[in-house]
């Protein structure tokens, strides 16, 4: 069974998430994997739809049995999430120059 961990805003919006095989890595071993993307500043430790920086993380199995079997539908929910950071970061600039 493939797991995902998820760092969520009071929102549910998911700031990073990655998707694991609990057989190979630990919660643990995830959750300093996700921090570390926050500590080297590739990834804003707070929310980038409503700001908030109350982050907590999440743990929740998949359906899929594989990563093979993930990865294409993982893929392709990270294109939607891609989307619609764009669609606000749109909306946010649109603001800013008609404020
Ligand atoms: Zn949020």
């Amino acid at each position: 069974m493939i797991w995902l961990a998820q760092y969520l805003c009071p929102d549910r919006h998911c700031v990073i998430g990655m998707a694991y095989d609990p057989d190979n890595h630990s919660r643990e071993a995830i959750e300093q994997m996700l921090d570390s993307v926050f500590t080297v500043g590739a990834v804003n430790r707070w929310c980038g739809l409503c700001g908030s920086k109350k982050l907590a993380v999440e743990h929740a199995a998949t359906p899929f049995r594989t990563m093979d079997e993930a990865e294409p539908v993982l893929e392709k929910e990270q294109g939607k999430q891609m989307a619609t950071r764009a669609a606000a970061n749109a909306v946010r600039r649109w603001q800013a120059r008609n404020n």
